[in-house]
């Protein structure tokens, strides 16, 4: 990965954690939904399916009320979620343990 491209990256990121940590000072995001990893063995509140740990695996969840789906039954309820900051960062983790496909040199 060139120079140019990790600092377009790089700002990306910071400019949404920015936007993202705002949003959780101000208790705006209490009522979100968003995307997260599943950090314990729970399950949907809609199918009673198991959502279980593991590299990958994802939850849609709310704070308030407390409300947890699978992404089956986010898709099907249309919720519109975004990415946590969790999320963000086990997805970045991710991309960073592959071999860039685009080298740039
Ligand atoms: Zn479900």
């Amino acid at each position: 990965m060139g120079y140019k491209r990790r600092q377009q990256v790089r700002k990306a990121n910071a400019a949404r954690i920015r936007e993202q940590k705002a949003s959780r000072a101000t208790g705006t995001s209490a009522g979100k939904w968003w995307l997260t990893p599943i950090k314990r063995p729970a399950s949907c509140n809609r199918c009673g399916g198991a959502l279980r740990p593991g590299v990958g695996r994802n939850c849609v969840y709310r704070r308030v009320p407390e409300t947890i789906y699978c992404c089956i039954c986010a898709e099907n309820l249309q919720i519109s979620y975004r990415p946590s900051l969790r999320w963000e960062q086990a997805a970045a983790k991710a991309r960073g343990s592959k071999a860039s496909p685009r080298r740039q040199s």
